[in-house]
């Protein structure tokens, strides 16, 4: 008898220590990347030469940041600050507007972050290029002044898709197709993006086509539910920190 519950507590034991689920693994072995990007900061000035970006806002901006990459070694710190003068560009109305606003700004080879009071979409209001940490002159991250959306397109530029994306097709409830659809990670669950409100909560009636309920995280950086946004998965760390790894060049 002795030996059977000795048998049991071992096979507990194990389980507890051994048989988790991943994701109570938390981010432990993660890769470490090991890299502090210096990033050109641009801020641009509003009608009457106010740049509303108080260097407090901005410090506490890339503490976030840096305490949401931690777990696979990245932060990211500021090497010059320049104003953008030309306040028709604290509204980037559109991708042209973009383009001329990078065209005059844009330092090769780092991550540049601007901060507009508006960038396209109002309910987004962010913007970034998918994988930009790969593109020698494509790192652009636009936020609005509030820092709303930082970690969302920072995600983006380190190679992460929406949680909603469906150019791949869409993710089942039961997450069958996960490899190769939706966002192609595993351990983010399906999302229907309920938009165009984009609330502070998930509350749907909406099922796949294979008729399941969608329970969806509305926390992870990567959902459009921007209010609730406070992390990054497991996988989600693991493609962003091989995107980097696996690039042909790096950032400086
Ligand atoms: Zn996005």
């Amino acid at each position: 008898m002795k030996n059977i519950f000795l048998t049991i507590f071992c096979t507990i034991l194990w389980s507890s220590t051994f048989g988790q689920d991943p994701l109570y693994l938390k981010n432990k072995n993660l890769p470490c990347v090991e890299r502090t990007f210096f990033v050109y900061v641009h801020i641009a000035m509003d009608s009457v030469g106010d740049t509303n970006m108080p260097l407090q806002r901005l410090d506490s901006l890339f503490k976030a940041a840096n305490d949401a990459f931690a777990s696979i070694c990245i932060s990211f710190d500021y090497c010059k600050i320049d104003t953008i003068v030309d306040y028709s560009f604290d509204d980037i109305k559109d991708d042209i507007e973009v383009g001329l606003v990078t065209s005059r700004f844009q330092k090769k080879r780092r991550i540049n972050l601007y901060f507009t009071d508006k960038v396209l979409d109002e309910r987004v209001n962010s913007f970034s290029v998918h994988n930009g940490i790969t593109k020698s002159d494509e790192c652009i991250v636009i936020v609005p002044k509030s820092g709303k959306g930082l970690m969302h397109e920072l995600g983006h530029t380190f190679g992460l898709y929406h949680t909603f994306e469906a150019k791949f097709g869409l993710e089942f409830v039961n997450q069958s197709n996960c490899a190769t659809a939706g966002d192609l990670i595993c351990d983010t669950p399906a999302d229907p993006n309920i938009g165009p409100n984009i609330p502070c909560e998930f509350i749907s009636n909406l099922k796949d086509s294979n008729g399941d309920y969608y329970k969806t995280e509305i926390g992870n950086y990567m959902s459009h539910h921007f209010c609730a946004h406070c992390f990054f998965s497991r996988e989600q760390y693991e493609v962003m920190a091989k995107n980097y790894l696996n690039s042909t060049f790096k950032m400086w």
